[in-house]
């Protein structure tokens, strides 16, 4: 570029010296001067109809020049090679991706920061119907269900959402968000028929196993109980009955467990709501608690200044409740102290119950709500626990949109808390 300017500024220089000699001898100096320029710029002119010309046809050779111009003919001749060659590149890569993405099973489509839908691979195509005219409209409008469309636009795709096909009547779909860019959505869509299939039946057989059961489990107990309590049963026999009795007892409460955490896994979220009071059904579930506790002599206190009221199914709620604070008399000594607290603040509404037992080992916690997790298998068949209690909670707080949350400590005590959004509040009308 340097070479080119100082031959450019040559050439003016050697246009100026001729000028000034001709203009010398003609005696027309400011013309021969005026006429040297007008030379010298057409020529520049020239060369920039060339360039345009040039530019204008890109895929053709530069045309030969001399001076500056040739340098920077050669130098937008090497920059077109070269972003020639990005673009091949990347267009390789992009057709390497889209080849990658079009065999995946999963459907994949792209959303940009407006909710458009700006591609979509095979799968996705197949899974939800798109057509090539679909690109550039909003996704909300072709998956219209009313939770895909809280969970699309709420910002939080911590946990997948499961749906049915809006497209196949039998197909079930897991749709799985994540953010990248600015505001841009990737949008995976996994066909779950089968696991959601496999999920209905372990349901279908629980619930019905349990349901089978509660009958012969009611005679035999029945009968066991008469026969325990008869005068004429001998006294070898006595102990052996009492343990039957027993052990079918707890058979019984295992399978009306069972049925509860059945009916809320298949209750629809849709199920008929009604105004619940919370401090009403706190003071009912003290009142069980109490007797649960028997001779324990337990102090069970409830702390509430307001009446707090919301919508839900009373039942589960109080199942929920009543599994809490049994727990905390289960696993809390005689003479121990139990608070069942219910608060309302800006966070939402809160329920807890509190005690100062044994306290829960914090490597536990994180399992507590599995279906027949148990800290200690020695410790809990003295209780009599099922080891579903909180599997229970759990699910009726689901329903509920309401999370539980354990805190305990080892030789403390432990503290359950249900957390329920202020949205739930009943307002009445
Ligand atoms: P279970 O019927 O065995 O009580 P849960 O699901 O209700 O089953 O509880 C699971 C386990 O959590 C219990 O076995 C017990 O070890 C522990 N646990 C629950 N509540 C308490 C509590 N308040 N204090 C100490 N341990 C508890």
């Amino acid at each position: 570029m340097v070479r080119g300017f100082s031959a450019e500024l040559k050439r003016v220089l050697v246009f100026a010296a001729i000028g000034i000699f001709f203009g010398y001898i003609n005696g027309y100096m400011s013309w021969t001067l005026i006429a040297t320029c007008s030379l010298y710029i057409s020529g520049l002119l020239w060369q920039i109809r060339r360039l345009d010309l040039w530019l204008a046809k890109p895929n053709k050779q530069p045309p030969d020049a001399s001076g500056i111009w040739g340098t920077i003919f050669d130098n937008i001749y090497r920059l077109q090679k070269k972003q020639r060659k990005e673009k091949r590149e990347l267009k390789t890569v992009i057709n390497r991706v889209q080849e990658t993405t079009s065999a995946l099973r999963d459907g994949v489509i792209l959303v940009d920061s407006h909710g458009n839908i700006d591609w979509w691979n095979r799968a996705a195509g197949y899974l939800l119907g798109f057509q090539s005219a679909d690109q550039g409209h909003a996704l909300i409008n072709y998956l219209r269900h009313p939770e895909f469309i809280d969970y699309f636009e709420s910002g939080d795709y911590k946990t997948p959402l499961d749906l049915p096909s809006p497209r196949f009547q039998s197909k079930h779909l897991q749709y799985q968000v994540t953010l990248f860019g600015r505001r841009e959505r990737l949008v995976v869509v996994r066909d779950v028929t089968q696991i959601h299939q496999l999920e209905n039946m372990r349901r279908d057989f629980v619930a019905n196993v349990s349901h089978e059961l509660r009958t012969p489990l009611t005679v035999i107990r029945g009968y066991l109980e008469t026969l325990a309590d008869s005068a004429s049963m001998p006294e070898k026999w006595q102990k052996p009955f009492s343990q039957m009795l027993s052990q079918t007892e707890r058979m019984g409460q295992l399978v009306e467990d069972l049925i509860t955490l059945s009916q809320l896994e298949t209750q629809s979220r849709q199920q008929p709501q009604q105004p619940v009071n919370l401090q009403a059904l706190l003071h009912t579930v003290r009142h069980d608690a109490l007797e649960l506790s028997g001779n324990k002599r337990q102090q069970i206190n409830i702390h509430s200044t307001s009446e707090v009221v919301i919508t839900g199914c009373e039942k589960s709620l109080r199942s929920a409740l009543s599994n809490l604070a049994f727990n905390a008399v289960k696993y809390t000594p005689s003479n121990s102290c139990i608070d069942l607290t219910l608060l309302k603040n800006e966070t939402g509404i809160h329920i807890s119950v509190q005690d100062n037992g044994a306290g829960i080992d914090a490597k536990h916690i994180p399992r507590l709500t599995e279906r027949f997790y148990r800290v200690d298998e020695h410790r809990n068949s003295s209780t009599g626990g099922t080891g579903l209690g909180l599997a229970i909670v759990k699910h009726a707080l689901l329903r509920h949109d309401a999370e539980l949350k354990i805190e305990s400590k080892i030789g403390q005590g432990s503290c359950f808390t249900c957390y329920f959004l202020l949205a739930r509040e009943f307002k009445p009308t």
